[in-house]
């Protein structure tokens, strides 16, 4: 591929990023934005949500906001027929949404636990079988799915958390491989320590952390929403064709420091 412009290139596209409307999930929105994508921010915060679709807009990028309960099937099969309705096509879908409920396992009730697995790893199956059948129809499509540093490590205040996000590598490697024939392919960023409202809960709630994680980061700072900008763009594009079933740390060199 020598056109690497065109490789980038986002323009036609349309992108749903759930959860699109602050931190990680805005972050990857600006840089697909900025990249010539169609945006659908879908979260449940109307006001945050209208303030990302502002922001996108600025950027010169079209963006609608379309509100979804991602634990709910009817919501996010609604979420799909809405965004093929406005926009015409679904190109990207980001798996982004997600909650910690921060307790050891021995302190976690089953309610507890359903809530964080059905928000992080049931939602991802919901949408992406929801958007196959589309992406199928207009012949391929991206699926990014949002693991977490824990997909590899563990942690004493997240068994469900992590639970889930170990989950949400082994749903896109099957996911990748049942759709590879399709021209679908399905990869999962695991971002690293991120300056959003769920880490500012995180370094509430857990005594330390903020030092703790700051002391192991090889790069030497927490990173911010945009740092996802990159990885967003480049497994939404022509140019991550032949990529699939990975799973992407990028976390500052968090996951490779002893
Ligand atoms: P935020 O809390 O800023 O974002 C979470 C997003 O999820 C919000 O936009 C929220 O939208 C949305 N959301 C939550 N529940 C639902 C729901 N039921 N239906 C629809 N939307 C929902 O956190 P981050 O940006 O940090 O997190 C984004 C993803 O990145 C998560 O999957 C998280 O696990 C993952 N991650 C974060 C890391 C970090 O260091 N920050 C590290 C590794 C992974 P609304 O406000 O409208 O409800």
């Amino acid at each position: 591929m020598t056109d690497l412009k065109r490789a980038f290139d986002l323009a036609g596209r349309v992108a749903v990023v759930t959860g699109g409307n602050g931190g990680i999930g805005l972050g990857m929105a600006r840089g697909m934005a900025a990249a010539g994508a169609a945006i659908v921010v879908a979260g449940r915060n109307r006001d945050k949500s209208r303030r990302a679709v502002a922001e996108l807009e600025g950027l010169g990028a079209k963006a609608v906001a379309i509100e979804v309960d991602v634990t709910d099937e009817a919501s996010v099969v609604a979420l799909v027929a809405q965004t093929v309705e406005r926009l015409g096509r679904l190109d990207v879908l980001v798996n982004n949404a997600g909650i910690n409920i921060r307790k050891p396992a021995h302190e976690l009730d089953l309610r507890e636990w359903r809530q964080v697995i059905d928000t992080n790893l049931t939602s991802a199956f919901m949408a992406s079988h929801a958007a196959h059948p589309v992406m199928k129809k207009q012949g391929g499509g991206k699926i990014i799915n949002i693991g977490s540093m824990m997909s590899i490590f563990g942690a004493a205040f997240a068994p469900a958390y992590a639970a889930s996000k170990g989950g949400i590598v082994q749903l896109t490697r099957s996911m990748a491989t049942a759709w590879a024939p399709h021209h679908i392919q399905v990869n999962a960023v695991l971002p690293g320590w991120i300056d959003t409202e769920l880490t500012t809960n995180a370094r509430r709630e857990v005594p330390g952390l903020h030092e703790r994680v700051l002391s192991r980061i090889p790069e030497g700072r927490w990173g911010a929403g945009d740092d996802m900008a990159g990885v967003a763009v480049f497994l939404a594009s022509r140019a991550s064709d032949y990529v699939t079933g990975t799973a992407i740390p990028v976390d500052g060199g968090y996951s490779i420091m002893s």
